[in-house]
């Protein structure tokens, strides 16, 4: 039978992996930290000691990683999946890395015969425990496409297939760009708003019905941090993360992101202390200390 394996069981690829399972179809998981493969035991996943036992043998692996390094480490390293899985293999990055980084990933499992799709995630993590994930696929091999097509439908509801390989990994930065960058103003926004005496839900009405509606006043805050759960989610040290490399591929094309630069800078000093674990939308706790306001929140109900 086919094996599939998924490595890297965080706060994405834990609920991915378990609705992969849920629906029925067997995996071997593999984390370096144990304790997050273990609610997968229960589904029926096997647990691997190491990347290269998780790979061996796989007609599929799929990669849900904390940063480039990670990733080149786990397919391209020594004991690596490119070591062990055999020519035709998948390999399937889902994490957000720098598209130079999918570049040298793609080429290295091209020159060993291996298919590589990138195959980023977009929404959060309360989509990917519902199964209702979006995926930016870049890879034009269709044959590979169908042959993992099965699995994203298990974990998400919207597939865009965005171009050649690394196309899904430049589609995502640009959304996540403008997302941490719009999560940012929205924060400025209703610090604001506090100082001036304003009642947040009344502005949350009032935006909803102009063009300055957004998903993170909207969705994301009213849900998260306007609720007072600032629990991650997506923390603000890999929102940091996201940024950065959003300004290293305009800087590698030669363009300015002023907004988004400045977003990026307020998140790099936001990660420098407590901040660095907690969900993005915390930002706007940080940006109400910096302005000496208490807590901004929506009333239950308002
Ligand atoms: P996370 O830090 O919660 O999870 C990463 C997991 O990888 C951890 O469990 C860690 O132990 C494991 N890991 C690290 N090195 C490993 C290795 N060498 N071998 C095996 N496992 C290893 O991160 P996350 O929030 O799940 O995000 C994963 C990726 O998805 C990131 O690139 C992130 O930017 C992206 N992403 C996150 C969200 C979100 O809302 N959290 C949404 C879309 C995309």
């Amino acid at each position: 039978s086919r094996k599939i394996a998924f490595i890297g069981l965080g706060a994405m690829g834990q609920p991915m992996a378990a609705n992969i399972l849920r629906k029925g179809t067997e995996l071997v998981v593999f984390d370096t930290n144990p304790a997050r493969m273990e609610p997968l035991r229960d589904l029926g996943a096997t647990l691997a000691a190491s990347v290269a036992e998780a790979a061996e043998g796989a007609q599929i692996v799929i990669t849900m990683l904390p940063a480039t390094p990670h990733v080149e480490q786990v397919i391209l390293g020594e004991g690596g999946v490119a070591d062990v899985i055999a020519p035709g293999g998948i390999v399937m990055d889902m994490s957000t890395i720098a598209p130079t980084g999918t570049d040298r990933i793609a080429a290295a499992c091209a020159a060993r015969g291996l298919v590589f799709i990138d195959a980023p995630v977009g929404r959060l993590v309360i989509h990917a425990q519902r199964g209702e994930s979006l995926f930016m696929v870049g890879g034009e091999n269709d044959q590979a496409f169908e042959a993992v097509r099965p699995l994203l439908d298990k974990m998400g509801t919207t597939i865009h297939r965005c171009g050649p390989t690394g196309s899904g990994i430049r589609t995502k930065l640009v959304n996540n760009f403008m997302i941490l960058s719009i999560a940012q103003i929205t924060a400025e926004g209703l610090t604001l708003a506090a100082k001036l005496g304003l009642d947040i839900a009344m502005l949350k009405e009032v935006n909803a019905g102009t063009s300055g509606t957004n998903g993170q006043f909207q969705f994301n805050f009213a849900t998260k941090v306007l609720a007072g759960d600032t629990t991650p989610g997506f923390t603000i040290d890999l929102a940091h993360k996201d940024l950065t490399l959003a300004l290293e591929a305009a800087n590698a094309v030669r363009i300015g992101l002023p907004a988004g630069a400045a977003a990026h800078a307020v998140l790099g000093q936001a990660r420098a202390g407590d901040y660095a674990g907690k969900d993005f939308t915390a930002l706007l706790d940080y940006a109400a200390d910096l302005a000496g306001v208490a807590p901004i929140r929506l009333e239950q109900g308002a």
